[in-house]
């Protein structure tokens, strides 16, 4: 696991104890950040589509749909997408791989620690039964936000699309789930690997609440506060301890422990990657 911190967050971690435990809100994007491959892929493969990447690279060249919805739109104007019915969802679901230990995450924010309570909400432009299916007795369907598909009654066929939470979709979902349980913006973690994820958690941070990309994708490692890397989903839980909770590592390993994982490797990093030239060549300096 390699752990980048941002270093820039001053929220809650110098509040002050109050004998009330703090709600946060915990929303996860799902393809690639709780599993390894893109569900859209596994579909494809599934039915038998070829050059799915190929359609969603032009997809999003257009800038046609949000970023992320672009399986969406296919399943619903794409002539080899035209026999996906709710079965192979169900089914693709049940093929996607998962990153490790999922439950012991779920659990862990549930169970909450002292003064603090989380709850755990997924958030994606997956259709809504491939997540379902793939997190079947790990998260409940009501905390789950996917692309909710209109299907025909007799043919089975999507016959519309009624809400796809990509890009600024995924926006919307936030600011829904803040006043449905009355939790204040600041107190909103999100977790996500793509560019389907650069909305929300700009508007996360805007807000005062974190955001915990688990990709190296360079657009997000700039929006992110924080960045974790490990095929292990529980791994997010130490950046929200060290950075909300002010957690010392001695404890967070102990937590590890007493989940029954062991954190093997835990190399802490701040990359600062700079292109440095003389001015006098003309050349644009890149600090990223
Ligand atoms: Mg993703």
């Amino acid at each position: 696991m390699s752990y980048q911190r941002g270093g820039q967050w001053t929220g809650e971690t110098m509040a002050t104890t109050s004998t009330h435990s703090k709600h946060f809100l915990v929303a996860s994007d799902f393809d690639q950040t709780l599993s390894f491959n893109d569900s859209g892929l596994v579909l494809s493969e599934l039915i038998g589509a070829g050059q799915f990447q190929d359609k969603v690279d032009g997809l999003a060249r257009s800038n046609l749909v949000q970023q992320g919805g672009e399986l969406a739109y296919l399943i619903r104007h794409d002539p080899e997408f035209r026999g996906v019915r709710r079965e192979h969802l169900i089914e693709t679901g049940r093929r996607v791989r998962l990153r490790n230990n999922i439950p012991a995450l779920v659990e862990f924010l549930e169970r909450g620690v002292d003064g603090y309570r989380f709850s755990f909400f997924v958030i994606s432009a997956a259709p809504r039964e491939v997540i379902e299916s793939a997190l079947a007795g790990i998260v409940p369907p009501d905390r789950i936000f996917g692309t909710e598909l209109d299907y025909d009654a007799i043919s089975g066929e999507v016959r519309s699309i009624v809400r796809v939470p990509a890009g600024y979709g995924k926006v919307a979902v936030v600011e829904e789930l803040e006043s449905a349980f009355d939790v204040n913006p600041a107190r909103v973690i999100y977790i996500g690997d793509g560019s389907s994820d650069v909305h929300v958690m700009l508007h996360v941070n805007n807000r005062g609440g974190f955001t915990i990309a688990v990709s190296e994708n360079r657009q997000l490692a700039r929006i992110a506060r924080s960045t974790v890397l490990s095929d292990d989903a529980f791994s997010v839980t130490v950046p929200i301890l060290e950075q909300i909770l002010g957690w010392e590592s001695a404890p967070i390993r102990s937590l590890f422990e007493s989940n029954g994982l062991m954190l093997q490797e835990w190399e802490k990093a701040r990359t600062d990657r700079l292109i440095v030239v003389r001015e006098s060549s003309g050349a644009i300096s890149d600090i990223a």
